[in-house]
């Protein structure tokens, strides 16, 4: 089961406090504004203050996209979030960030509705693009699973964005756009120069690295031929405390490595960074004036033994996966990576021990450790190259 509902109160009241809209039924929604003093038709108790700064979030309710739409509200912006329904008690978190109710608007749009899309973006100077499928599952359809909405979802928000003449667009690509690099030369590490081959992507039915490598190609080529800025940024494994009450991939990885799957990992090369911290660069991007192109954003590699090593010191009493000790360390795909772009504009990124402590802390509290009968432990389908079944 890929996701699963974890212990978090959910304050449904919350969630409906916000102004949400709905692209498809525009002219109902201005109606009801008018009459109302409130947005789009949602009765508010009181306008909310002139936003001096609008930008808008796809996928909002996820687990990087929540982090951000957290950071972005902190520094005062006024936020436009996508979700897919924000009736779902998924997203309800939102509903209870720290200035939400006056700065948060929810719209809801899929991002193959392009005006759903245009009117999330309107009126925003800045979009940051984060919606994604990310699936945890072997992919059954991958066209329409994962290919379509990463690839054609880019192009058609960035094109509602320069129809609304966004100033700039931050895209959140992968370090799997990176690393699928075999004719990258040895021991030199991989930089924002390397892109992953996409048809050995393709070739291997490795569906979310191609999506994700053609996905950033889109975005970057259609900056270029259109003028608008784009910057893209490539995290690698997304670890720490969850804001959203569904768990995510990459959040699943650590669980599986925690609790002990079946499967044997190999000892090979994973590269990790905080959620809190992409959430970070991501906002320093859009910010900072001279950044352009693409930026990788793995400030820490470490390998399976020295991972398994690092969360027993931390907590001694779980189950751990087991790592195949006797080979060396596999470092065919996943080899060392600079994130010095990133680093020169100041980005500073915690150390993994600290994001893996706050991770068990955050998993133990929400009762993700425990066993859940009728669920077994599975390693999430994105990870199957760290095994050799
Ligand atoms: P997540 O929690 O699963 O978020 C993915 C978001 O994309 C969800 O909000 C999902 O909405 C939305 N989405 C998917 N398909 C959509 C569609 N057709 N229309 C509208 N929204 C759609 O995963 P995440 O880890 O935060 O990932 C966010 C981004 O970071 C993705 O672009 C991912 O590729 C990238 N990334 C993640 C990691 C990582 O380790 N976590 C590493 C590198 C890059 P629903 O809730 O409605 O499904």
């Amino acid at each position: 089961m890929k996701l699963f509902m974890v212990s978090v109160v959910f304050v449904l009241k919350d969630a409906f406090d916000l102004a949400v809209c709905d692209g498809s039924r525009r002219g109902e929604q201005q109606a009801g504004r008018a009459a109302s003093g409130g947005w789009c038709g949602v009765e508010m108790a009181s306008p909310p203050p002139p936003p001096s700064r609008r930008v808008c979030v796809t996928g909002g309710g996820g687990y990087i996209a929540s982090w951000l739409v957290k950071l972005l509200l902190a520094r005062g912006y006024a936020v436009n979030a996508t979700v897919r329904d924000p009736g779902d008690p998924k997203n309800a978190h939102l509903g209870q960030l720290d200035g939400a109710a006056g700065n948060l608007r929810l719209f809801k749009a899929d991002l193959l509705h392009p005006d759903a899309l245009t009117a999330a973006v309107a009126g925003c100077e800045g979009v940051f693009h984060v919606a994604s499928p990310v699936p945890s599952v072997k992919v059954v359809d991958p066209e329409s699973e994962v290919l379509v909405p990463a690839v054609k979802g880019t192009l058609n928000i960035l094109q509602a964005c320069s129809a609304n003449n966004v100033q700039k667009v931050v895209v959140v690509s992968s370090t799997s756009a990176v690393h699928f690099n075999p004719s990258w030369p040895q021991g030199k590490p991989k930089d924002e120069t390397c892109w992953s081959d996409r048809n050995l992507c393709l070739k291997n039915e490795d569906w979310y690295m191609a999506a994700k490598t053609l996905a950033e190609e889109t975005a970057l080529d259609y900056a270029e031929k259109n003028g608008l800025t784009v910057i893209t940024v490539c995290p690698c494994i997304v670890l720490g405390p969850l804001l959203q009450p569904v768990v995510n991939t990459s959040s699943e990885f650590l669980i599986y490595v925690i609790k002990g799957g079946p499967t044997v990992m190999n000892n090979m090369l994973w590269h990790i960074v905080d959620v809190r911290d992409v959430a970070d660069a991501l906002l320093l991007v859009y910010e900072k004036v001279e950044t352009s192109g693409r930026y990788l954003c793995a400030p820490d590699q470490i390998s399976t033994k020295d991972l398994l090593h690092n969360l027993k010191k931390t907590r001694p009493d779980y189950n751990y996966v087991n790592c195949d000790n006797g080979t060396n360390l596999n470092t065919s795909i996943v080899t060392p990576i600079t994130s010095e772009k990133l680093k020169n504009l100041g980005w500073k990124p915690r150390n993994i021990e600290e994001t893996l402590f706050d991770s068990i802390e955050y998993y133990e509290k929400a009762g993700l450790l425990q066993d859940v009968e009728g669920c077994p432990c599975k390693l999430p389908h994105p990870f199957h190259m760290a095994t050799d079944k």
